[in-house]
């Protein structure tokens, strides 16, 4: 915890933390040290960690990099960052992140972006770290802390993990507990690892998942030792190949990163299977109708009365104002971008042409996925992002090249499934890249199993 505090401390320039929280981490790492020399040491005791500032976390700043949640430290904890907590892990602090999770490379932050730790070649431009959870890749890359939390409601687990050669796990929906979670889109959201390792996703993946009472969606099953899992046994296993995740323009290091991939899971004894996964060209539009008609209906709550920043008024305003100034200062030009769409697919004139259709393709692309696992394969693999890390700044002003980057990862969040991406090479600039595992419903312990193979 030391070590990690002081790396935190040296490392301002990364961004990565954005509150530290060394006295909290101090103590806890103490109570560790007792209850390992107790005999009593669940695997996450002593294991210092970063949690993402969209966790709530007790009498901790926990702002979802927002301008909004200013001041705001919440009376509780989220489930999640509570489990890890009671199974002995320490926190470090909090982590940057895009506002309220939306975004791609982190830049929509309240607190400035975070940079990637890694270069493209001699360069010295900076890069993001990915986003919605860049803060925590960038955090875990650069060895400020062994892991941390991230969440993922179309690929904020899995792009920032395959931009900074790490691991990250998103869980299948309703595995792990979204109570205490800032909500994005409560249908889509999930909290999940991000590891420099397949096994601590498996350890801290467990730490993580499990039923909550207090999340309805949360689903009543045992959380099985995905550790234990973990053999490299993959022999007869049926590895999918989506077509049409071979995008037209798709960069040639990607290309053969893919082959790569499918040759490793071969040679470990997989059966490899081209697949087609036909509304897969649908998912993108029907993330970014689906994803902001929910936020801009969580978003609703922050009104400038409840929780955080109020905006100052003027001599005769009214509620209205108070509304109207709170929302215009308080969030940033991406949240607001997302609530005027989302209010407007919602709206009555529109509501069927955007909205319900959305919904039900929603159900076509499911479909896609139920039938090839009816048909036998296990896990699906594909590339994790369409490119390398790119520069900052470089995808900012056009959000339609932002959202391109999730092609290959929101089809996973509309279909519930679980997603894994793993670390699996270099593009010719020594930037890493990842390869995505997509498994069925609970079968996180196959996913890590393949993932493993991968590694
Ligand atoms: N980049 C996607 C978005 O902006 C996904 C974000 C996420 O998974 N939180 O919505």
């Amino acid at each position: 915890t030391e070590a990690c505090l002081a790396a935190i401390d040296a490392a301002d320039a990364l961004g990565a933390f954005v509150h530290k929280t060394p006295e909290i981490a101090l103590e806890r790492a103490r109570a560790a040290d007792t209850r390992i020399k107790a005999g009593d040491a669940p695997d996450m005791c002593g294991i210092p960690v970063g949690i993402k500032d969209l966790f709530c976390t007790e009498g901790v700043p926990s702002q979802a990099a927002s301008k909004i949640l200013e001041g705001f430290r919440p009376e509780y904890e989220s489930t999640v960052s509570g489990q890890l907590r009671d199974a002995g892990a320490v926190m470090l602090g909090k982590l940057n992140m895009d506002e309220f999770a939306m975004g791609s490379s982190n830049e929509t932050s309240v607190y400035g972006n975070a940079v990637n730790p890694w270069r493209a070649g001699n360069s010295d431009a900076a890069l993001t770290p990915g986003g919605s959870s860049g803060g925590s890749a960038a955090a875990v890359a650069a060895d400020l802390c062994l892991a941390a939390t991230g969440t993922d409601t179309g690929g904020s687990i899995r792009q920032p993990a395959a931009f900074t050669g790490i691991v990250g796990l998103k869980p299948t929906y309703g595995r792990a507990s979204r109570w205490g979670i800032v909500a994005f889109a409560s249908s889509l959201d999930q909290a999940g690892p991000m590891t420099k390792t397949v096994r601590d996703a498996a350890i801290m993946g467990a730490a993580m998942m499990g039923h909550d009472p207090k999340d309805s969606t949360s689903a009543e099953l045992p959380v099985p030792d995905f550790e234990a899992m973990l053999t490299g046994d993959i022999r007869g296993k049926v590895i999918g190949i989506p077509k049409e995740y071979r995008m037209d323009g798709m960069p040639a290091e990607i290309e053969a990163l893919w082959t790569r991939g499918r040759e490793m899971l071969a040679d470990a004894g997989a059966v490899i299977r081209d697949i087609s996964l036909p509304h897969t060209k649908y998912a993108l539009p029907t993330y970014y109708v689906i994803a902001p008609a929910e936020a801009s209906s969580n978003l609703a709550r922050y009104d400038g009365v409840r929780f955080g920043y109020r905006a100052k008024l003027a001599q005769g305003d009214g509620i209205t104002e108070l509304y109207e100034k709170t929302r215009a200062e308080g969030f940033g030009p991406e949240v607001r971008r997302r609530v005027m769409v989302g209010t407007y697919v919602l709206s009555a004139g529109y509501y069927d042409a955007y909205y319900n259709r959305a919904r039900k393709v929603r159900t076509l692309i499911k479909h896609d996925f139920e039938t090839v696992f009816n048909e036998g394969v296990d896990a699906i693999l594909t590339p994790a992002t369409p490119s390398a890390a790119f520069a900052l700044g470089q995808k900012f002003d056009d959000p339609v090249q932002m959202y391109l980057n999730d092609v290959f990862t929101v089809t996973v969040n509309l279909a519930g499934l679980p997603g894994l991406a793993v670390p699996t090479g270099l593009d010719a600039q020594g930037l890493p890249l990842g390869l995505q595992l997509i498994g069925k419903p609970w079968e996180e312990g196959e996913l890590l199993n393949i993932g493993y193979a991968l590694e």
